[in-house]
């Protein structure tokens, strides 16, 4: 049966003119390839926010579950992410960014996480890309990480620091001061920071006294760059020298434009939201910090539900970051 269909075929191209075989050779070459590329399409996922279980790419011990690294996000400011043991924190352990499609940024960051199990869990179950910041004195922190960055958030280190008056507010122990001697604020400086892994770089706990001070910033930033992590400013002062010492030290910066919760009830939240859009549409992005409060949590849900359709795109700090000092560097 076969045979003779094979026969039949064979003897069926034989009879035909040679224009014809030459017609029928390059049809068969085009709808081959046509096939070949449609193919290829379907392996590699569109231009979309990427799903919560694949959000992570690099260190695998920590993602909490299976990595898939043919996945590639065709995304310009995701391009900064990297991969391997050699590419710096900030980029190793970035969160997938959602594609930004010429729409403003804005990024989230819970601060105080850690020491409210409850809350932070609240917050890591938001179904949003979320910049967590840890405080590194908190208990179990590396199943939090692990759980909050398997759910697509990114991780900053919330590192305590001196604030003005430090003998009515206590930052934490192990805290940053401007008055330690060098040898205790370098042992201080690496405990905090080898407290966890996983973080794309750190920001300041108060702090307004301790980033106000330039040659105890300059000992943090150089610790920060060797470790290849960036530096989010709180700015809990407007004296603080973080940005101008980021700069020297050469560690990717970026400042906190608006905090949420000062005001804790819901209206005020709201409020503070709405003037991280302004901004976001004004330069294109916003970096907003917030605390795991009920109220807080409580407006960011039902604000981000809606974030898409008024245009914007919720991103991780990093990807505000590697924009900003993308365009910071090709002005200069
Ligand atoms: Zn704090």
């Amino acid at each position: 049966m076969s045979r003779s269909w094979v026969t039949n075929v064979k003897s069926k191209w034989e009879h035909l003119s040679v224009g014809r075989k030459i017609f029928l050779a390059a049809y068969g070459l085009v709808v081959g390839w046509a096939a070949l590329i449609v193919w290829a399409q379907m392996l590699e996922p569109a231009e979309q926010a990427p799903s919560r279980s694949r959000a992570i790419v690099g260190d695998k011990s920590l993602a909490g579950g299976p990595i898939n690294h043919f996945i590639r996000y065709r995304n310009s400011y995701d391009s900064f992410r990297k991969s391997g043991p050699n590419a710096p924190a900030w980029q190793r352990y970035a969160a997938a960014a959602p594609a930004v499609l010429g729409r403003p940024m804005v990024a989230i960051v819970i601060d105080d996480m850690g020491p409210d199990q409850k809350n932070a869990r609240r917050a890591m179950n938001m179904q949003a890309p979320l910049t967590l910041a840890f405080l590194p004195y908190a208990n179990e922190l590396t199943p939090m990480i692990a759980r909050a960055r398997a759910s697509g958030h990114e991780v900053l280190l919330h590192l305590p620091m001196e604030p003005e008056n430090g003998d009515v507010h206590f930052p934490g122990p192990n805290s940053l001061k401007t008055d330690l001697p060098s040898g205790e604020l370098s042992r201080r400086l690496k405990w905090n920071l080898d407290r966890f892994k996983g973080y794309v770089g750190i920001n300041n706990h108060m702090g307004s006294l301790f980033t106000a001070d330039q040659m105890a910033m300059a000992r943090v930033m150089d610790e920060l760059r060797v470790r290849g992590l960036l530096f989010l400013d709180s700015r809990t002062t407007t004296t603080s020298v973080g940005r101008r010492v980021a700069m020297q030290s050469n560690v990717p910066f970026g400042r906190r434009d608006v905090f949420l919760d000062n005001d804790r009830g819901a209206t005020q939240v709201l409020d503070r939201l709405h003037e991280v859009e302004a901004i976001a549409r004004k330069s294109g992005s916003a970096i907003a910090i917030g605390h795991p409060h009920d109220q807080t949590l409580d407006a960011l849900e039902r604000w981000i539900g809606d974030l898409e359709g008024k245009g914007f795109v919720l991103a991780p700090v990093s990807a505000v970051i590697a924009k900003n000092n993308r365009t910071t560097s090709s002005k200069n």
